[in-house]
């Protein structure tokens, strides 16, 4: 493959025959149109289902069926150990160790338990910051976390916006904000990629930052993880957690993950609330007194694992290891970067591409801020088979994502927006 792109649908049919994951494409179910594949460009927002969950969750039945309460040890994967199957899988994926990860709770539910952890007011530092425009979710844990311990959100929450003007955050002024903030600073929790822009963040620097005034630094990777490669271990980063029905193709409501630095659940003082299921695995079942957290990120879970969520998790965690992140952002940057290329060829529409030019600083996701009629170019899109997104008041995220989408799907998708009249 080359990066002298060609707007013709021969070119990419040849990019697509050129391209080695594209046979990853069968293994996921196309939702149709018109007898035909969608362009389905919503992966950010909840991924394909893999044809092999069916097969999955039908084996997982049976073994119910025939084991009853016996599954816990005897199913083919024994439901007391459930959670551990992915966490080497999930280890390679996000960069840390599988003793760091764990797969349990959802993503909001992950982030406050996180916070509880992490964000420890005391005197002088109480504050939390983040970016401006964070995900609701986000905002809102962030918000009820400092009222909890008595502070106003307009006192303990710095958030950091775009230069007037901009679209996106610059790095310097995360660095200079949190210097600024010195020891008023508990804890920095950013998007890893922001869900809006598209902004990739520089998460190392940001926790160097952060510890460097003596901060904890937290990632929400809601729209990295399966996006860009992360080395969460190496950038040193104190806590993350993700959902999996994004880019990780889990499926709606599934299973979340989290992530721990190893010298945090290993530190007695460290503070989690506690279920039985983050309780050492050889005393679980002997139901005694005094909770003793595992010596890993299990020790974050609290309720029994939710099997028949996981069954999809199972299968998509499969086909990303297969793959690797490694070679997913070598053709992601190549299918962005040629859906950028044909959107610059476009001047009968009035919109801007708000995510960072820079491969870098963003993921597979390219956001168009229209100046007006981005609503019914959003509609006219979806009348002629693309799925996209439609954000207040007026973006439409684009999201060509590497593991199922082709160059044909992102030339399809340009040939529908050329033919929407102009007014
Ligand atoms: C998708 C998303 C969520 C959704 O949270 P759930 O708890 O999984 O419903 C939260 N935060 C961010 C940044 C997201 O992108």
């Amino acid at each position: 493959m080359t990066n002298t792109y060609e707007a013709t649908l021969e070119y990419a049919k040849e990019q697509d025959k050129a391209d080695p994951l594209y046979l990853n494409r069968e293994r996921f179910h196309i939702p149709q149109h018109n007898n035909g594949d969608t362009v389905y460009f919503c992966g950010n927002s909840l991924g394909l289902q893999p044809k092999s969950v069916e097969r999955l969750i039908k084996s997982e039945l049976e073994d119910w069926a025939k084991y009853g309460v016996e599954g816990h040890f005897q199913a083919r994967n024994p439901w007391f150990y459930y959670h551990h199957i992915f966490s080497e899988r999930l280890g390679r994926l996000v960069g840390a160790s599988k003793d760091e990860v764990v797969a349990t709770n959802t993503l909001t539910v992950n982030l406050q338990l996180l916070m509880l952890s992490f964000y420890r007011p005391e005197g002088r530092r109480f504050k939390i910051m983040m970016e401006a425009g964070a995900f609701p979710s986000d905002q809102y844990a962030v918000e009820t976390q400092v009222r909890m311990y008595g502070y106003d959100p307009k006192d303990a929450i710095i958030e950091i916006a775009p230069k007037p003007g901009k679209h996106t955050i610059e790095e310097s002024d995360i660095i200079v904000a949190i210097a600024e903030a010195g020891d008023s600073l508990a804890l920095v929790m950013f998007g890893g990629v922001n869900y809006y822009t598209g902004q990739l963040f520089d998460m190392q620097s940001i926790t160097d930052a952060a510890h460097k005034v003596g901060a904890y630094a937290g990632f929400d990777l809601a729209h990295a993880v399966g996006n860009v490669p992360l080395s969460l271990h190496d950038w040193d980063i104190d806590f993350a957690c993700w959902c999996s029905y994004k880019y990780l193709n889990s499926g709606p409501g599934g299973v979340g993950g989290l992530y721990v630095h190893e010298r945090h659940y290993n530190n007695p003082d460290t503070f989690r609330l506690a279920g039985w299921w983050g309780n050492d695995e050889k005393e679980r079942f002997l139901m005694r007194k005094g909770f003793v957290p595992q010596k890993n990120a299990g020790s974050w879970q609290m309720s029994n694992a939710p099997v028949f969520n996981m069954v999809a998790h199972n299968a998509a965690l499969d086909i990303h290891d297969h793959v690797g992140i490694k070679a997913l952002r070598e053709k992601s940057l190549k299918l962005t970067g040629y859906l950028e290329f044909l959107l610059n060829t476009i001047e009968h529409l009035s919109f801007e591409i708000i995510t960072p030019k820079e491969e870098d600083r963003r993921g597979c996701q390219l956001s168009l801020l229209f100046d007006s009629r981005g609503k019914e170019v959003f509609e006219a899109l979806t009348n002629n088979g693309v799925i996209a997104d439609w954000r207040e008041p007026n973006v439409i995220r684009i999201a060509p994502v590497p593991l199922y989408n082709s160059f044909e799907d992102v030339y399809k998708f340009y040939n529908i927006l050329a033919q929407i009249d102009a007014q």
